[in-house]
């Protein structure tokens, strides 16, 4: 699980023609020599969400999969295409949660790295801090084990996998 390597190595042949001469150019891209197909391998959009309690403890949501099941992370996930982030913060929360996202105020963006299918997975997560209507009734998806609240400095970290969280945590703790 966590042997990934960069998308650049991992895709070997032209999905286009099936040729072998897929060369590297740069770090994230290739070209194949045969038809000339070119592939970016870009870092994708992501959101994720500050909620606090009444309390100023911040949720979690512990994972029920993989990658890294039964870690902490925060509610959000990837942006759709034409999207915005502020509509991916209000579908991802209504489809994780079950809640209704009242105000949000951008947070800041943090990079990601994850090991998924055998490959990294990099992302760049646009974090807002938000207020739902009601946290009495939420309903957590099947990918969610459960839903926990941490003051951001007793976060145990080595439950924290994901480098955007920790990054969020510390700037949390700078103010
Ligand atoms: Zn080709």
């Amino acid at each position: 699980m966590d042997s990934a390597i960069p998308p650049v190595q991992f895709f070997r042949y032209c999905p286009r023609c099936g040729s072998a001469n897929f060369n590297q150019l740069g770090d994230r891209a290739k070209k194949c020599a045969q038809c000339g197909f070119a592939y970016y391998f870009n870092t994708s959009a992501a959101v994720a969400a500050l909620i606090f309690d009444p309390q100023g403890r911040l949720m979690f949501a512990r994972r029920a999969i993989q990658p890294h099941l039964g870690m902490l992370d925060l509610p959000g996930g990837f942006i759709e295409p034409m999207e915005t982030a502020e509509e991916a913060i209000c579908r991802e929360l209504k489809e994780e949660l079950g809640v209704t996202v009242q105000s949000m105020e951008y947070f800041g963006s943090f990079p990601n790295e994850y090991p998924y299918s055998g490959i990294s997975v990099f992302t760049l997560d646009l974090t807002f801090r938000v207020t739902v209507v009601s946290l009495d009734n939420m309903v957590p998806m099947d990918d969610v084990a459960s839903i926990e609240f941490y003051y951001p400095h007793e976060v145990d970290l080595s439950e924290v996998p994901s480098n955007s969280i920790r990054l969020a945590l510390h700037k949390l703790q700078e103010k």
